[in-house]
C-alpha cells in the first residue's frame, strides 16, 4: 500500500499529482565521501525532493576508504583561504557534535591529538586553520625529543573519520530520509536528462572522464593499514609525506604523492619504503601486525569544482551541479562543500519552478 507523508493524508488524487510534478528529481552521481555528505544534505535541506544516488562502485571501494580520513585542511591554491577557512569550520563543528553524540562510534567519528612537526620551520607558522582545531601550540621542548631528527612542530587536537563507517553511516541516514540508492555506471550526464531534472556530479577522479575535464588529475596515494593499537597519537611530518594516523581498528601509515598515476597495483618497494618512514617517527611500529596496502587516487585540481551548468542539445535542457576535485583534503572540507552544492542546487529547484509557473501563465 502506497504510504503518504502526513502532510499529503487527505489529498485528493488531482493534488496529489500536482504535488508530485512539483516535487523535482535530482540525482546525485558517486557514492563516495562527497555523494554521500552531499545527497545528505540535499535531503535534509529540500525533504520534498525526489532523490536517488546512482554509482558505479559504494564503500569499501571508494577513495575514502583508502584515506585516513583525518582533518588537517590540504591547501587548494584556486580557492580563496577565507571560503577554505569557512568549509573546514562548518565540517569541523558538524563532526565536532557526532563524536559528542551516541552516534559517535557508529558513524566511526573521534578526536585525536598528536603533533606535526618539522625538519625546518614552515613558512606560515600559524595555519589559517588553527583556531578551528582544538588547542593548537607549539610543541614544548620535552615533546621534541620523541623526534629528534626534528626541529619544531605543532600540538593539537582534531578528529577523525573511519571508513568504511562514517560511509555506511552516510548511507543509512540517506536511506532513513527516503533516498533512493541504485548501482549504475553513468556514461554520459545527458543520458540522464529524460530521468531527472537536476544531476550533481560527485565522481570524483571519474569526472576526468564524464565531464571532460582536462584541469582534474589523479594524485596517487598509497598507504598502509596495520594492528599497533598502543598508538594513540597522530604524528605527520610537516610535509605532509609521512604520516601515522590511529584509528578506531587500525593505524594508516602513510604515504605517497605521485601525480599523474593511474596505478591501483600497490608497489611492495614503496610498502617497504612507507613503513621505514613511519618507524623512524614511531619506533614501536616494528611490532605492528596485519599489514594491509591500499592504494587511491586524489581527485586533484587547482580548486574543487563547485558550480552550475546547463546542458542543452536540440532543445532540451539538463541542470547539473558540480562538486568534485577536493584532492588531498575531501574528508577537512565535504561538509562544507555539501552545503555549497546544496545551494546550488536550490538555485536549480528556483529556476525550475520559474520556468514551470511561466509555462502555466
Ligand atoms: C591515500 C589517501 C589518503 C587521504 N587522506 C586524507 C585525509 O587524511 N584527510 C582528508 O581530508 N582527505 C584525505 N584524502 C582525500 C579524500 O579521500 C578524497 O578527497 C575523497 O575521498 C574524495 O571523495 P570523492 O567522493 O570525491 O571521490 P570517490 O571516493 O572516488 O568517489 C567517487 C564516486 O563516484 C563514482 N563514479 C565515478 N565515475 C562514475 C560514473 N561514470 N558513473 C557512476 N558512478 C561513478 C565512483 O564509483 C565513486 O562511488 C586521502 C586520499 C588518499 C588517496
Amino acid at each position: 500500500m502506497l504510504s503518504l507523508a502526513p502532510h499529503l493524508v487527505g489529498a485528493c488524487p488531482r493534488q496529489l499529482c500536482a504535488l508530485e510534478m512539483a516535487a523535482p528529481k535530482v540525482a546525485v552521481v558517486g557514492a563516495g565521501l562527497i555523494g554521500l555528505s552531499t545527497a545528505l544534505c540535499i535531503s535534509e535541506a529540500f525533504p520534498s525532493c525526489r532523490l536517488s544516488v546512482l554509482s558505479e562502485q559504494f564503500s569499501p571501494n571508494t577513495t575514502g576508504d583508502v584515506a585516513a580520513g583525518m582533518l588537517i585542511p590540504h591547501t587548494y591554491p584556486g580557492t580563496p583561504i577565507h571560503v577554505q577557512k569557512q568549509w573546514f569550520k562548518e565540517t569541523f563543528t558538524y563532526l565536532f557534535a557526532i563524536s559528542n553524540s551516541a552516534e559517535a562510534s557508529e558513524a566511526g567519528i573521534h578526536l585525536v591529538s598528536g603533533w606535526q612537526v618539522f625538519k625546518t620551520p614552515p613558512k606560515d607558522e600559524v595555519p589559517f586553520w588553527s583556531d578551528i582545531v582544538l588547542g593548537f601550540r607549539p610543541m614544548s621542548a620535552a615533546e621534541l625529543q620523541k623526534f629528534p631528527q626534528h626541529r619544531s612542530g605543532q600540538a593539537f587536537t582534531t578528529l577523525k573519520c573511519d571508513c568504511p563507517p562514517y560511509l555506511l553511516w552516510l548511507e543509512k541516514r540517506l536511506r532513513a530520509n527516503g533516498v533512493q540508492v541504485h548501482t549504475r555506471r553513468v556514461a554520459d550526464l545527458w543520458e540522464l536528462h529524460r530521468e531527472y531534472d537536476v544531476v550533481v556530479n560527485c565522481t570524483g577522479i571519474g569526472a576526468h572522464q564524464l565531464g571532460g575535464d582536462p584541469e582534474l588529475l589523479p594524485v596517487r596515494g598509497q598507504v598502509l593499514k596495520v594492528h599497533a593499537p598502543w598508538v594513540k597519537h597522530f604524528i605527520r611530518d610537516g610535509d605532509g609525506s609521512t604520516y601515522v594516523y590511529p584509528g578506531i581498528d587500525s593505524v594508516t601509515l602513510g604515504g605517497t604523492r605521485e601525480k599523474g598515476s593511474w596505478s591501483l597495483s600497490p608497489d611492495p618497494g614503496t610498502t617497504k619504503d612507507i613503513f621505514d618512514r613511519c618507524r623512524s617517527l614511531e619506533p614501536s611500529l616494528q611490532r605492528a601486525q596485519d599489514v594491509r596496502v591500499k592504494v587511491g587516487l586524489r581527485p586533484s585540481r587547482s580548486s574543487v569544482r563547485l558550480q552550475r551548468e546547463v546542458l542543452s542539445r536540440g532543445g532540451a535542457k539538463l541542470l547539473v551541479v558540480h562538486s568534485y576535485g577536493h584532492g588531498a583534503g575531501g574528508f577537512s572540507v565535504h561538509r562544507g562543500t555539501a552545503k555549497e552544492a546544496t545551494r546550488l542546487v536550490g538555485e536549480c529547484i528556483a529556476a525550475l519552478q520559474g520556468s514551470s509557473s511561466r509555462a502555466k501563465l
